[in-house]
């Protein structure tokens, strides 16, 4: 093939920590693999600079992916040498026997702490009515030094180049990807396209129901006197203080993002970008929760990030991958905190593997409307 039309073994498209993550664990296999991304690396949905890794999850086959997810990025830590998921643990408020279930069914240390006293787990935070869920082994996500690392193992494999469409040519042979400089005939496609990764899938004949919303995240400084007293990830639906939320320390430094969770509270974006964001508002609601819920924070944001984020039907945890002939696909929300094995996951199925049962059983479920 010569002039516009060109081949490729393997390609994956966008090189957010999904994409990076297949493409790595591609390269380490010894497969010819290019990633295309029209944008920075690691900007869209995988920017910012920190997420939760946590363990409890409603799905306990999510659970287990958590964990084997864990033991992976502990490898990419002793690759990158460097902390990828802190040591800062996470507290859950309004949880039940059945989430401490979860965790014991797969081993992952837990245990019930007496919220009404001021917590040897989270200095920052009220009293609450209820016990505390604490999960010691997680932590908050270095997403610019995992992001950094990845980009560094990948190196040129990188093309700076937008996918327009992705099709099955009538030969059945391969898959097509239209690009801005030519046409190539790929192997095996891996679509890790976040909120276009429907519009391209569909190419392949593979419909995903994804929605779009936007999400605001405002930061608050830790006030200094609790400085040095721990700053787990939290997870607040106990509904003591008024909202459900989520927070997370941003490593290396004295803030801590704080952000609603929950049916409604992000902005739809179903016809495209929405009249307003309502950044105000749901900062607003958030500065009064941490008021408070958290008065080791002052309460007075000193930043804020809106952002695009993705969802599927069946909640705010549900992922999805699916595959067709020579192509795989990948999607969901919350996804940062599995990439490592979902690189794997990914890679396998570029190279003509199954789908683990765990996956293929989410999948599944989370494309069902909750
Ligand atoms: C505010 C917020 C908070 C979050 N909190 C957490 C959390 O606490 N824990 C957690 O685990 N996860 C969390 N997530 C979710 C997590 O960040 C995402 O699930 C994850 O980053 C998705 O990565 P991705 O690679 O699938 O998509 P993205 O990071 O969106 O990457 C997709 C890439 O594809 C590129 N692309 C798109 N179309 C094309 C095209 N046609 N051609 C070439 N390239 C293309 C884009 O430019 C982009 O770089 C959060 C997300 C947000 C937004």
């Amino acid at each position: 093939m010569t002039g516009y039309r060109k081949r490729l073994d393997t390609v994956v498209i966008g090189a957010g920590v999904l994409g990076l993550a297949a493409t790595d664990a591609l390269a380490r296999r010894g497969v010819d693999v290019v990633c295309f991304e029209g944008r920075r690396p690691g900007q869209a949905q995988s920017g910012g600079r920190s997420r939760t890794f946590r363990h409890r999850h409603d799905d306990p086959d999510a659970v287990r992916l958590a964990a084997d997810a864990l033991a992976l990025w502990r490898r990419w830590e002793e690759r990158a040498g460097a902390v990828l998921v802190g040591g800062e643990g996470a507290v859950y408020a309004g949880m039940t026997a059945a989430d401490a279930e979860g965790l014991r069914l797969h081993g992952v240390p837990h245990e019930w702490a007496d919220g009404a006293r001021p917590s040897p787990h989270f200095g920052a935070l009220a009293p609450v009515s209820g016990p505390l869920l604490v999960d010691p082994t997680a932590g908050a996500i270095r997403t610019r030094t995992a992001i950094e690392a990845l980009c560094d193992w990948v190196g040129d494999r990188i093309i700076a180049q937008d996918v327009h469409g992705v099709t099955v040519p009538p030969d059945g042979e391969g898959v097509e990807l239209h690009t801005e400089d030519a046409i190539y005939r790929a192997r095996h496609v891996v679509v890790c396209a976040g909120a276009q990764t429907p519009a391209l899938a569909a190419g392949a004949g593979i419909g995903i129901p994804l929605e779009q919303a936007l999400h605001t995240r405002p930061h608050y400084r830790v006030r200094r006197e609790f400085a040095d007293t721990p700053r787990p990830c939290w997870v607040d639906r106990g509904g003591e203080f008024g909202e459900t939320v989520y927070g997370s320390a941003i490593g290396g430094t004295d803030t801590f993002v704080v952000g609603l969770i929950g049916q409604g509270v992000d902005v739809p974006m179903d016809g495209g970008l929405p009249v307003g964001t309502e950044m105000e508002e749901h900062v607003r609601r958030l500065t009064a929760y941490v008021a408070k819920a958290l008065p080791g924070l002052e309460p007075e944001p000193v930043g804020v990030r809106v952002c695009v984020m993705t969802k599927l039907p069946g909640g705010s945890d549900a992922f999805g991958v699916w595959t067709a002939p020579g192509v795989t696909a990948v999607t969901g929300h919350n996804l940062f905190k599995l990439a490592p094995l979902l690189g794997e996951v990914l890679a396998d199925s570029a190279q003509g593997g199954e789908l683990p049962p765990p996956v293929r059983r989410l999948t599944r479920a989370g494309t069902v409307a909750a």
